[in-house]
């Protein structure tokens, strides 16, 4: 992703993307987002949407406490209610967006986000879909015809 795009992110959602200057001892999150802009629209509503369900879920855990439904030794540490994006990439195609402390809801979103980035051109964000040979890239017909022709040119020059 480029580093517009992968600075936006990490504006928008700190929470979520805490560990992106991190140690690659600690978080594979260090090599930023591995997939190009095209998906940034998705990974954006993503994380709003999640980021969305921690806050709704913490106020309520306050509420709770308020009225006294769950007492002060019960509650989970808001630390521990953050969703956390400990790597985020492309494989196969697809996006894998990998974190740490997912709830049910969470990984549902997820789960849908994943699905709907074969429909959308890695490059360009317009509908694509998997090609079926080779090195698989989910990529509209316009970006898929650039890049094998970029990807032949390298070739070219590497053989001379
Ligand atoms: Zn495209």
């Amino acid at each position: 992703m480029s580093p517009e795009k992968d600075a936006e992110l990490c504006k928008k959602y700190p929470k979520i993307f805490r560990d992106r200057h991190e140690s690659m001892q600690n978080t594979l999150m260090c090599w930023g987002f591995e997939c190009a802009d095209g998906w940034f629209d998705l990974i954006d509503t993503l994380c709003s949407d999640i980021q969305n369900h921690v806050d709704w879920a913490i106020k309520l855990q306050r509420s709770a406490l308020d009225r006294g439904e769950i007492k002060e030794e019960d509650l989970i540490s808001e630390e521990d209610m953050q969703v956390v994006a400990a790597q985020v990439k492309e494989k196969y195609g697809g996006l894998r967006f990998y974190v740490n402390g997912a709830d049910d809801t969470v990984s549902g979103m997820i789960t849908m986000a994943e699905s709907m980035s074969y429909r959308l051109c890695e490059e360009c964000g317009k509908p694509g879909r998997p090609n079926n040979d080779g090195w698989v890239r989910t990529q509209c017909e316009d970006c898929r015809s650039t890049f094998d022709q970029r990807r032949t040119e390298t070739w070219k020059k590497e053989e001379k």
